[in-house]
């Protein structure tokens, strides 16, 4: 597929780079994750700003007794690297079995963080070594530590303005080295799990499989094993559904003996484990197809006709709708609509047909919704009822029963539940108090 167009601004300074920043842009670096979601629409920026040149955000240099690693150091740049070798072997064990040699050439650090694809290696690493990222934007600069910068899949700290310029790490522990339980390295990579250990302690194994981590000063992180890339200390891991989507994603694939990631090109093998290789998100049906149901009941201060007059107006309907750009009627129970949607790093457009049906005035109707982007489908069957609530109020109960199909469920799936919750209670939350507020100043 071809990316919508946009304006590409090749940045020949930070200062440049950081004036082309703003709230539809993009940064490009290495390219190898955002071009496949430009081509498939997944992303539409209106601005391509390339950094991936930039002398100023590249290098590794000493400070203090740790080091700077400027965003765009590409991953080959890291594996050259001696001072992070003496200082960070951890670094290196896991660089060299990112991706292939293209991967390692042009993929850069900063590339690899901002995108927060929970499947990615150099997160959970940076959270073992307790890395601080900073931030830059026209207004100025400041620093996050990594285990705040990680907010969920594909979801970070920063703001569409700003740019990750630096990595900053501090000098490691006395006696701090790394290892992975059994199979090394391979077994970091399978179950990113990082380990780190301080002070005079001997290092300690932990196998995948074994949540301790024993010592105290062990730092542990863990990647795609969980939803975001998070640390856990000794003691097992402290976040939702720990062994369980261990068992779904870092155990199952090393059972399996693939080497590498499903969205790495690994071979996800759907007949053994229901699809979820595939993008193993939890509730997630074979075949990419994510089934979402949600219900509720506001009270709207108006009478039922009022609620019902106002469920009718499709002009109305889609100014508290989020996400609508416009809504074409073709007769009065028929509607074409375009709607954006966003989760994640994943921005696409959905082309709807929309049907209102079973219209029993002023108590109950359905509104169904068929809807096409590229490389996704979704369908949406809402049923609406109208409650009164004498002398002059009424209830909305309202229950929506959706299935998303296609690159949006694999891609956005972790995060696609929770955002189409809120977008769905919002819109009709939204809907009763602005007919509730209509009704008050009638
Ligand atoms: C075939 C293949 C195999 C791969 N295998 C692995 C693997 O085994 N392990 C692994 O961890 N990863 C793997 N990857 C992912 C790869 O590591 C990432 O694509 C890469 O690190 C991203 O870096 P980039 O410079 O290419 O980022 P880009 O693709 O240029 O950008 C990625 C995202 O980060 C944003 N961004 C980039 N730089 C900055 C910055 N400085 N400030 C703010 N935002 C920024 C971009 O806007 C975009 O949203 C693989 C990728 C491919 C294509």
């Amino acid at each position: 597929m071809i990316p919508t167009s946009f304006d590409y601004v090749r940045a020949k300074s930070l200062k440049d780079a950081l004036k082309a920043m703003g709230k539809s842009t993009k940064v490009i670096a290495g390219g190898h994750s955002l071009l496949p979601l430009l081509r498939f629409r997944l992303a539409q920026p209106e601005t391509l700003v390339d950094i991936g040149q930039l002398r100023e955000l590249k290098g590794i240099k000493r400070a203090g007794g740790g080091v700077k690693i400027g965003a765009a150091t590409t991953y080959r740049e890291l594996l050259e690297s001696t001072e992070l070798k003496a200082l960070y072997p951890l670094i290196g064990e896991v660089t060299e079995h990112i991706g292939d040699l293209q991967v390692r050439n042009a993929g850069t650090i900063g590339g690899g963080l901002a995108h927060a694809d929970p499947a990615a290696d150099m997160p959970p690493v940076m959270l073992v070594l307790d890395a601080t990222f900073v931030l830059q934007s026209k207004g100025g600069k400041r620093s996050v530590t990594a285990r705040k910068f990680f907010k969920g899949p594909f979801t970070t700290a920063m703001k569409p303005t700003e740019l990750l310029t630096e990595i900053q790490l501090p000098a490691p522990a006395k006696g701090a080295g790394t290892g992975g339980g059994g199979g090394g390295v391979r077994e970091l990579r399978a179950g990113g799990v990082g380990i780190r250990a301080g002070g005079s302690r001997r290092a300690d194994h932990s196998r995948q499989g074994d949540d301790h981590a024993r010592g105290p000063g062990i730092h542990r992180a863990r990647g795609h094993a969980v939803p975001r890339p998070c640390g856990c200390e000794a003691g097992g891991h402290p976040g939702p559904g720990g062994a369980d989507r261990r068992s779904r994603c870092g155990v199952r694939r090393r059972c399996r003996g693939e080497r590498r990631h499903p969205r790495f090109g690994g071979v996800p093998d759907a007949s053994r484990d229901g699809g979820r290789a595939a993008g193993a998100r939890p509730g997630a049906r074979p075949g990419g197809v994510v089934r979402l149901d949600f219900s509720g009941a506001p009270e709207i201060a108006a009478p039922p006709a009022e609620v019902w007059k106002r469920l009718l107006d499709h002009e109305f309907v889609a100014s508290v709708a989020p996400g609508v750009e416009s809504v074409e009627p073709i007769d009065d129970r028929h509607f074409k609509v375009i709607s954006g949607f966003g989760v994640g790093a994943v921005k696409v457009k959905f082309q709807l047909d929309v049907e209102l049906s079973e219209v029993k005035p002023p108590k109950s109707l359905k509104m169904s919704a068929h809807g096409k982007a590229p490389g996704s489908g979704v369908d949406v069957s809402t049923t609406l009822e109208i409650e009164p609530i004498p002398p002059n109020r009424s209830r909305l109960k309202w229950s929506a029963t959706s299935e998303v199909r296609g690159t949006v469920a694999s891609v956005g799936a972790r995060l696609l539940k929770g955002t189409a919750k809120k977008l769905t209670e919002h819109f009709w939350d939204t809907f009763a108090a602005r007919v509730g507020e209509g009704a008050r100043f009638k």
